[in-house]
């Protein structure tokens, strides 16, 4: 016969299925790949970066910032790719990313399988919260309102990413012979 907490762990098993995700065998190991404690987390990232990928902190818009920090990334235009300032995992890439004018970053996509949804009931209001699929760092949340191909709009805080440009081909110091 199956209890009821059994059958909690195979519901859970089937959203983790869903979401390309296989459950551990122990429960004592834990669900993402990196999992400081607070004051590891509070020791690697700046206090703005914690209030946003710890604590769910919104920064203000078009400012971004946060308390004494701020992000330029909203205006960012070169090609790259924006990575979690938790743990550098890619989660977003210039190619996906648009001008909302909301005042956030913001993708059409995420990169494929870096970023989890999740229920954010907080305020009062039900929203649908995105966190990086390897150390669960908020990021931001998701509308239905973004352009097409997928209509989904990813409204990020750019202090929750670094970015990484694009290597050019063209080194520094090697300048293109101009004949
Ligand atoms: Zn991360």
């Amino acid at each position: 016969m199956l209890t009821r907490r059994q059958i909690m762990l195979s519901a859970i098993g089937g959203i983790l299925a869903q979401h390309g995700l296989t459950p551990r065998a122990e429960a004592s190991q834990p669900l993402f790949e990196v999992t400081l404690t607070e004051a590891e987390w509070r020791a690697r990232l700046t206090p703005a970066q914690f209030a946003v990928l710890r604590d769910r902190k919104t920064e203000h818009a078009w400012t971004n910032h946060l308390g004494q920090e701020a992000s330029p990334l909203l205006d960012e235009a070169r090609a790259g790719s924006y990575n979690c300032a938790g743990c550098a995992l890619s989660v977003y890439r210039s190619e996906a990313k648009y001008d909302s004018r909301t005042g956030w970053p913001s993708f059409w996509e995420p990169v494929s399988d870096a970023v989890l949804e999740y229920d954010d009931s907080s305020f009062f209001i039900r929203r649908t919260g995105l966190s990086c699929r390897r150390c669960d760092g908020h990021l931001g949340h998701v509308f239905d309102d973004g352009p097409a191909p997928t209509g989904a709009r990813h409204c990020i805080n750019g202090l929750a990413l670094t970015f990484t440009p694009d290597a050019t081909g063209v080194e520094e110091g090697f300048p293109v012979a101009h004949s």
